[in-house]
Protein backbone atom coordinates (compact mmCIF):
# COMPACT_ATOMS: atom_id res chain seq x y z
CA UNK A 1 0.00 0.00 0.00
CA UNK A 2 0.76 3.66 -0.18
CA UNK A 3 1.78 6.15 2.06
CA UNK A 4 1.45 9.82 1.35
CA UNK A 5 1.67 12.03 4.00
CA UNK A 6 2.55 15.55 3.01
CA UNK A 7 3.95 17.13 -0.46
CA UNK A 8 3.00 14.32 -2.47
CA UNK A 9 5.76 12.19 -1.42
CA UNK A 10 4.65 8.43 -2.15
CA UNK A 11 6.66 5.66 -0.78
CA UNK A 12 5.35 2.01 -1.45
CA UNK A 13 5.54 -0.81 0.47
CA UNK A 14 5.50 -4.24 -0.36
CA UNK A 15 3.86 -7.13 1.93
CA UNK A 16 6.54 -8.42 3.83
CA UNK A 17 8.66 -5.09 4.44
CA UNK A 18 8.46 -5.14 8.60
CA UNK A 19 6.30 -2.69 10.26
CA UNK A 20 9.44 -1.19 11.55
CA UNK A 21 11.02 -0.15 8.25
CA UNK A 22 8.19 0.96 7.12
CA UNK A 23 7.93 3.33 10.75
CA UNK A 24 11.22 3.71 10.19
CA UNK A 25 10.86 5.60 6.26
CA UNK A 26 8.52 7.46 7.71
CA UNK A 27 10.04 8.86 10.93
CA UNK A 28 12.97 9.88 8.33
CA UNK A 29 11.00 11.47 6.44
CA UNK A 30 9.15 13.31 9.06
CA UNK A 31 12.93 14.19 10.96
CA UNK A 32 13.50 15.76 7.38
CA UNK A 33 10.16 17.92 8.05
CA UNK A 34 10.68 18.65 12.10
CA UNK A 35 14.09 20.56 10.87
CA UNK A 36 11.99 22.38 8.22
CA UNK A 37 8.89 23.05 10.83
CA UNK A 38 11.23 23.63 13.94
CA UNK A 39 10.07 20.99 16.34
CA UNK A 40 12.74 19.91 17.85
CA UNK A 41 12.54 21.07 21.76
CA UNK A 42 15.96 21.47 23.90
CA UNK A 43 14.65 20.74 27.42
CA UNK A 44 17.56 21.59 30.78
CA UNK A 45 18.43 19.20 33.17
CA UNK A 46 19.97 21.18 36.48
CA UNK A 47 23.55 20.36 37.47
CA UNK A 48 23.60 21.23 41.29
CA UNK A 49 26.55 22.14 43.73
CA UNK A 50 26.35 18.84 46.20
CA UNK A 51 27.19 20.60 49.24
CA UNK A 52 25.30 23.92 48.53
CA UNK A 53 22.35 23.01 46.20
CA UNK A 54 23.24 25.66 43.66
CA UNK A 55 22.81 25.29 39.73
CA UNK A 56 26.08 25.12 38.53
CA UNK A 57 25.17 24.46 35.12
CA UNK A 58 22.40 22.97 32.61
CA UNK A 59 22.56 20.01 30.35
CA UNK A 60 20.98 20.51 27.16
CA UNK A 61 18.55 17.20 25.86
CA UNK A 62 17.40 17.97 23.00
CA UNK A 63 12.98 16.38 22.42
CA UNK A 64 11.32 15.70 19.14
CA UNK A 65 7.76 17.60 19.49
CA UNK A 66 6.09 15.30 16.92
CA UNK A 67 2.76 16.51 15.35
CA UNK A 68 1.52 13.25 15.30
CA UNK A 69 3.86 10.97 17.91
CA UNK A 70 4.09 13.47 20.58
CA UNK A 71 6.89 14.26 22.26
CA UNK A 72 9.83 11.85 21.82
CA UNK A 73 13.13 11.16 23.39
CA UNK A 74 16.65 10.82 21.94
CA UNK A 75 16.85 7.11 21.85
CA UNK A 76 13.89 7.05 19.14
CA UNK A 77 15.66 9.38 16.90
CA UNK A 78 19.07 10.32 17.41
CA UNK A 79 20.23 6.41 16.05
CA UNK A 80 18.34 7.46 12.44
CA UNK A 81 19.52 10.86 12.63
CA UNK A 82 22.93 9.73 12.99
CA UNK A 83 22.59 7.16 10.34
CA UNK A 84 20.74 9.59 7.79
CA UNK A 85 23.72 12.09 8.62
CA UNK A 86 20.72 14.64 9.64
CA UNK A 87 22.84 14.67 12.87
CA UNK A 88 24.76 17.48 11.95
CA UNK A 89 22.01 19.91 10.96
CA UNK A 90 19.78 18.64 14.25
CA UNK A 91 23.18 19.59 16.70
CA UNK A 92 23.23 22.74 14.44
CA UNK A 93 20.06 24.01 15.81
CA UNK A 94 20.29 22.08 19.00
CA UNK A 95 23.54 24.22 19.77
CA UNK A 96 22.07 26.98 18.45
CA UNK A 97 18.94 27.46 20.64
CA UNK A 98 20.95 26.29 23.86
CA UNK A 99 23.40 28.61 23.37
CA UNK A 100 20.62 32.00 22.89
CA UNK A 101 18.44 30.53 25.73
CA UNK A 102 21.59 30.07 27.61
CA UNK A 103 23.30 32.85 26.71
CA UNK A 104 20.26 35.17 27.64
CA UNK A 105 20.31 33.81 31.55
CA UNK A 106 24.36 34.66 31.60
CA UNK A 107 24.09 37.80 30.46
CA UNK A 108 20.97 38.68 32.65
CA UNK A 109 23.82 37.64 36.13
CA UNK A 110 23.78 33.94 36.03
CA UNK A 111 27.34 34.69 34.98
CA UNK A 112 29.23 31.49 35.37
CA UNK A 113 26.55 28.91 34.40
CA UNK A 114 27.32 26.22 32.38
CA UNK A 115 25.71 24.84 29.32
CA UNK A 116 26.74 21.30 28.80
CA UNK A 117 26.35 19.73 25.13
CA UNK A 118 26.33 16.00 24.15
CA UNK A 119 27.90 15.71 20.85
CA UNK A 120 27.68 12.37 18.92
CA UNK A 121 30.65 10.70 17.18
CA UNK A 122 29.80 11.46 13.74
CA UNK A 123 29.80 15.23 14.88
CA UNK A 124 33.42 14.70 16.60
CA UNK A 125 34.90 12.80 13.24
CA UNK A 126 33.76 15.35 11.17
CA UNK A 127 37.12 17.64 10.21
CA UNK A 128 35.67 20.79 10.58
CA UNK A 129 34.11 19.65 13.54
CA UNK A 130 36.46 22.36 15.32
CA UNK A 131 35.83 25.50 13.37
CA UNK A 132 32.44 24.54 13.38
CA UNK A 133 31.91 24.63 16.44
CA UNK A 134 34.09 27.70 17.46
CA UNK A 135 32.19 29.58 14.60
CA UNK A 136 28.97 28.82 16.33
CA UNK A 137 29.65 30.14 19.49
CA UNK A 138 31.45 33.55 17.83
CA UNK A 139 27.94 33.49 15.86
CA UNK A 140 26.09 33.73 19.38
CA UNK A 141 28.53 35.29 20.84
CA UNK A 142 28.38 32.94 24.02
CA UNK A 143 31.58 32.90 26.34
CA UNK A 144 33.46 29.75 25.32
CA UNK A 145 34.46 29.38 29.12
CA UNK A 146 30.59 28.59 30.13
CA UNK A 147 30.48 25.62 27.58
CA UNK A 148 31.32 22.38 28.33
CA UNK A 149 30.89 19.79 25.69
CA UNK A 150 30.24 16.01 26.44
CA UNK A 151 32.12 13.13 24.74
CA UNK A 152 31.62 9.34 25.58
CA UNK A 153 34.99 7.22 26.10
CA UNK A 154 34.05 5.61 23.03
CA UNK A 155 34.60 8.49 20.39
CA UNK A 156 38.09 8.85 22.60
CA UNK A 157 39.64 5.67 21.72
CA UNK A 158 38.01 5.69 17.86
CA UNK A 159 40.66 7.66 17.06
CA UNK A 160 43.15 8.82 19.63
CA UNK A 161 45.54 10.83 17.82
CA UNK A 162 43.14 13.21 15.83
CA UNK A 163 40.77 13.48 18.87
CA UNK A 164 43.62 14.56 20.97
CA UNK A 165 44.88 17.77 18.59
CA UNK A 166 40.98 18.33 18.23
CA UNK A 167 40.10 18.94 21.63
CA UNK A 168 43.83 19.97 22.87
CA UNK A 169 42.35 22.69 20.65
CA UNK A 170 39.01 23.29 21.98
CA UNK A 171 40.51 23.35 25.34
CA UNK A 172 42.86 26.17 24.02
CA UNK A 173 39.60 28.20 23.28
CA UNK A 174 38.36 27.99 26.71
CA UNK A 175 35.87 25.14 26.18
CA UNK A 176 35.80 22.55 28.88
CA UNK A 177 35.70 18.92 28.37
CA UNK A 178 33.56 16.22 30.03
CA UNK A 179 33.48 12.32 29.99
CA UNK A 180 29.80 11.47 29.39
CA UNK A 181 28.74 7.60 30.85
CA UNK A 182 32.26 7.40 32.46
CA UNK A 183 33.06 3.54 33.25
CA UNK A 184 31.23 2.78 30.40
CA UNK A 185 32.62 2.48 27.18
CA UNK A 186 35.39 0.34 25.61
CA UNK A 187 38.44 2.66 26.76
CA UNK A 188 41.81 2.75 28.57
CA UNK A 189 42.21 4.92 31.56
CA UNK A 190 45.29 6.11 29.89
CA UNK A 191 43.94 8.63 28.32
CA UNK A 192 42.81 10.68 31.09
CA UNK A 193 45.92 12.22 31.84
CA UNK A 194 46.59 12.47 28.13
CA UNK A 195 44.00 14.75 27.11
CA UNK A 196 42.48 18.22 27.93
CA UNK A 197 39.84 16.71 30.31
CA UNK A 198 37.89 18.57 33.18
CA UNK A 199 34.69 16.82 34.39
CA UNK A 200 34.44 13.31 34.62
CA UNK A 201 30.42 12.21 34.72
CA UNK A 202 29.57 9.04 36.02
CA UNK A 203 27.51 7.10 35.07
CA UNK A 204 24.17 6.56 36.00
CA UNK A 205 24.34 2.66 36.38
CA UNK A 206 27.17 2.57 38.89
CA UNK A 207 24.94 5.32 40.80
CA UNK A 208 22.36 3.38 41.04
CA UNK A 209 23.87 0.12 42.15
CA UNK A 210 24.84 2.37 45.61
CA UNK A 211 22.84 0.67 48.29
CA UNK A 212 25.11 0.84 51.44
CA UNK A 213 27.56 -1.48 50.80
CA UNK A 214 27.18 -3.18 48.04
CA UNK A 215 29.67 -3.47 45.18
CA UNK A 216 28.20 -0.97 43.11
CA UNK A 217 29.19 1.89 45.72
CA UNK A 218 33.07 0.27 45.17
CA UNK A 219 32.89 1.46 41.95
CA UNK A 220 31.69 4.84 42.54
CA UNK A 221 34.56 5.40 45.50
CA UNK A 222 37.19 4.20 42.95
CA UNK A 223 36.14 6.66 40.33
CA UNK A 224 35.58 9.77 42.68
CA UNK A 225 39.24 9.17 44.22
CA UNK A 226 40.62 8.53 40.57
CA UNK A 227 38.86 11.62 39.48
CA UNK A 228 40.30 13.67 43.18
CA UNK A 229 43.71 12.22 42.77
CA UNK A 230 43.50 13.61 38.86
CA UNK A 231 41.88 17.14 40.24
CA UNK A 232 39.04 16.53 38.03
CA UNK A 233 35.61 17.85 38.43
CA UNK A 234 33.15 14.99 38.86
CA UNK A 235 29.13 15.26 38.12
CA UNK A 236 27.14 11.90 39.08
CA UNK A 237 24.63 11.47 36.70
CA UNK A 238 20.95 9.98 37.39
CA UNK A 239 20.62 10.64 40.77
CA UNK A 240 17.22 9.73 42.06
CA UNK A 241 17.41 9.65 45.79
CA UNK A 242 18.10 11.06 49.28
CA UNK A 243 20.18 8.11 50.06
CA UNK A 244 22.33 8.34 46.90
CA UNK A 245 22.94 12.01 47.27
CA UNK A 246 23.98 11.63 50.68
CA UNK A 247 26.56 8.86 49.66
CA UNK A 248 27.69 11.04 47.26
CA UNK A 249 28.17 14.28 49.11
CA UNK A 250 30.13 12.54 51.71
CA UNK A 251 32.36 10.86 48.96
CA UNK A 252 33.38 14.18 47.82
CA UNK A 253 31.58 14.09 44.48
CA UNK A 254 31.22 17.93 43.58
CA UNK A 255 28.33 17.77 41.09
CA UNK A 256 24.97 15.76 41.36
CA UNK A 257 22.52 15.54 38.29
CA UNK A 258 18.93 13.43 38.35
CA UNK A 259 15.54 13.27 39.09
CA UNK A 260 15.95 14.51 42.69
CA UNK A 261 16.73 17.26 41.70
CA UNK A 262 14.72 17.45 38.59
CA UNK A 263 14.20 16.15 35.50
CA UNK A 264 15.22 17.91 32.30
CA UNK A 265 12.60 20.49 31.94
CA UNK A 266 11.48 22.94 29.26
CA UNK A 267 13.23 26.48 29.54
CA UNK A 268 10.95 28.27 31.27
CA UNK A 269 10.57 25.70 34.44
CA UNK A 270 14.54 25.99 34.53
CA UNK A 271 14.50 29.75 34.71
CA UNK A 272 11.97 29.27 37.66
CA UNK A 273 14.34 27.13 39.53
CA UNK A 274 17.67 28.88 39.04
CA UNK A 275 16.24 32.37 40.49
CA UNK A 276 14.63 30.02 43.49
CA UNK A 277 17.98 28.18 43.89
CA UNK A 278 20.20 31.39 44.06
CA UNK A 279 17.42 32.96 46.75
CA UNK A 280 17.90 29.76 48.60
CA UNK A 281 21.56 29.71 48.72
CA UNK A 282 21.47 33.37 49.80
CA UNK A 283 19.22 32.87 52.70
CA UNK A 284 21.52 30.25 54.00
P1 LIG B 1 23.18 11.41 28.58
O1 LIG B 1 23.90 12.56 28.00
O2 LIG B 1 23.96 10.46 29.40
O3 LIG B 1 21.97 12.05 29.37
C1 LIG B 1 21.43 11.52 30.54
C2 LIG B 1 20.11 10.83 30.28
O4 LIG B 1 19.62 10.32 31.53
C3 LIG B 1 19.00 11.74 29.76
O5 LIG B 1 18.18 10.95 28.92
C4 LIG B 1 18.26 12.12 31.03
O6 LIG B 1 16.93 12.48 30.81
C5 LIG B 1 18.35 10.83 31.81
N1 LIG B 1 18.28 11.08 33.25
C6 LIG B 1 18.63 12.18 33.94
N2 LIG B 1 18.45 12.04 35.27
C7 LIG B 1 17.99 10.77 35.44
C8 LIG B 1 17.61 10.02 36.60
O7 LIG B 1 17.68 10.46 37.73
N3 LIG B 1 17.19 8.74 36.38
C9 LIG B 1 17.11 8.21 35.12
N4 LIG B 1 16.68 6.97 34.99
N5 LIG B 1 17.46 8.91 34.01
C10 LIG B 1 17.89 10.17 34.17
P2 LIG B 1 17.66 11.48 27.52
O8 LIG B 1 17.30 12.93 27.59
O9 LIG B 1 16.65 10.52 27.02
O10 LIG B 1 18.96 11.39 26.61
C11 LIG B 1 19.55 10.14 26.31
C12 LIG B 1 20.87 10.32 25.62
O11 LIG B 1 20.71 10.90 24.33
C13 LIG B 1 21.83 11.24 26.35
O12 LIG B 1 22.47 10.56 27.39
C14 LIG B 1 22.77 11.64 25.23
O13 LIG B 1 23.75 10.65 25.04
C15 LIG B 1 21.85 11.65 24.03
N6 LIG B 1 21.45 13.06 23.71
C16 LIG B 1 20.50 13.81 24.26
N7 LIG B 1 20.44 15.02 23.67
C17 LIG B 1 21.39 15.04 22.72
C18 LIG B 1 21.84 16.02 21.75
O14 LIG B 1 21.36 17.16 21.67
N8 LIG B 1 22.86 15.63 20.90
C19 LIG B 1 23.42 14.40 20.98
N9 LIG B 1 24.43 14.12 20.11
N10 LIG B 1 23.04 13.49 21.88
C20 LIG B 1 22.05 13.78 22.75
MG1 LIG C 1 25.26 13.85 28.58
MG1 LIG D 1 25.37 10.11 30.59
MG1 LIG E 1 24.37 8.52 27.40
Amino acid sequence: HVKDKGKGDYRFFTENMSIDSANRLSLERDLRLALERDELRVYYQPQVCAQSGRIIGVEALVRWQHPERGLLYPGEFLPLAEETRLIDELSERVLAKACEQVGQWIRGGHTDLRLAVNLSPLQVEHPRFVERLIQQLEAFDFPAGNLEIEITENVIMNDLDQISQKLRELADYGIRIAIDDFGTGYSSLNYLHRLPIHTLKVDQSFVRDIRNSDDGACIVNAIVAMAHGLKLEIVAEGVETDAQLHYLRKLGCHQVQGFFYSPPRPSEAIYLALQQTELKVAAV
